[in-house]
């Protein structure tokens, strides 16, 4: 007979993990698929508005958050979901290697995935001198002249980032403001070695095999003019991909955000959502451990 799990969350970012720590620790059968794991975490170099861990590199913070949610007899397997249905009071997860799981009860914890720009030579160069994981491609632009799109704190952090490899980076902005944390803004405008480009846009990504170069579009004076890269970073936001769900009626934001209540309770009775998918204003691993916390919590109180 197959096991019906009290609970399958799916995803291992800060809140999926949380919710893992809460649901096993009030004793409840707990599954958890996913395979990145850490999520966000594992693209951030350093953490250091956690509260009690002061600074803390992301992969480090994302294997201490994952031996924490299994500590109390939460089980992991490495697969992504394909799909989800409810049946009854039961739901199903199907994956992609096939398995199909039981629960009474999910929690959506898949975080969001980067935003594209869209332009010409973005997935062509994918990997080959286009990236949006700082941590993961930054040491390959040793000495390099690398370029990041974006005015929000990842792109700006990463830019800064950056500079631990180069002293030739240049941050491509479509406004003349920044959207990142004022402490961001100050550490960019105190490092020589970032070149803010505002009102601009980058219309094409230039190469032959590898990114050599951006065509860009100042907004102001509407010149067009070729700029010499060996990278672009793009770093502007990200959003949930929720296709997975689309059996389930679950609902969503005109953002593309999962509504949830201050429960974690989303309108299917049953589901839950917790960390960067749902509707929360801000984006936060401290916002992500809150609502895991809730939802383990709450699905505790639901069952009993
Ligand atoms: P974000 O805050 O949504 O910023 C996205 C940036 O990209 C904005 O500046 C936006 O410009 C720009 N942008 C969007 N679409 C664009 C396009 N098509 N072409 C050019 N530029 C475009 O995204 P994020 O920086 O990834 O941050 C997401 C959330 O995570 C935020 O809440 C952020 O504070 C948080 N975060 C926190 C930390 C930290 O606490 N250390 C680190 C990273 C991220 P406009 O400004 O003109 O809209």
């Amino acid at each position: 007979m197959t096991k019906i799990y009290d609970t399958i969350i799916i995803g291992v970012g800060p809140g999926g993990l949380t919710s893992a720590l809460y649901a096993s620790r009030a004793n409840l059968d707990v599954l958890v698929l996913g395979m990145e794991l850490g999520g966000q975490l594992m693209d951030t170099d350093i953490v250091e508005n956690y509260t009690g861990v002061g600074e803390i590199t992301g992969a480090e913070l994302a294997d201490k958050m994952y031996a924490d949610s299994l500590r109390y007899g939460a089980e992991h397997i490495m697969d992504m979901v394909a799909t989800v249905k409810v049946e009854g009071n039961l739901k199903r997860v199907y994956t992609v290697l096939g398995e199909v799981y039981e629960a009474k009860t999910i929690i959506i914890a898949t975080g969001t995935e980067y935003n594209a720009l869209g332009v010409a030579g973005e997935t062509d160069f994918s990997g080959k001198g286009v990236s949006n994981c700082f941590t993961c491609d930054a040491a390959f632009f040793k000495d390099k002249r690398v370029a990041v799109v974006g005015g929000g704190d990842s792109a700006v952090e990463g830019a800064i980032y950056l500079t631990q490899f180069t002293d030739d980076v240049v941050l491509i902005h479509r406004r003349d403001e920044l959207r990142s944390e004022p402490i961001n803004q100050d550490r960019l405008k105190a490092n020589d070695s970032i070149k803010v480009l505002w009102n601009t846009t980058v219309m094409t990504i230039k190469g032959e095999t590898n990114v050599e170069g951006l065509l860009l579009h100042d907004e102001v004076s509407g010149l067009i003019y070729s700029k010499k890269v060996d990278g672009l970073f793009v770093a502007i936001g990200s959003k949930p991909q929720l296709s997975y769900l689309d059996h389930l009626g679950v609902d969503i934001n005109d953002g593309g955000y999962i509504r949830v209540n201050e429960y974690m309770e989303t309108n299917v009775e049953g589901v839950y959502a917790v960390g960067d998918v749902n509707n929360t204003p801000l984006k936060q691993i401290s916002t992500a451990v809150g609502d895991g916390s809730i939802a383990g919590q709450q699905i505790y109180e639901y069952l009993n």
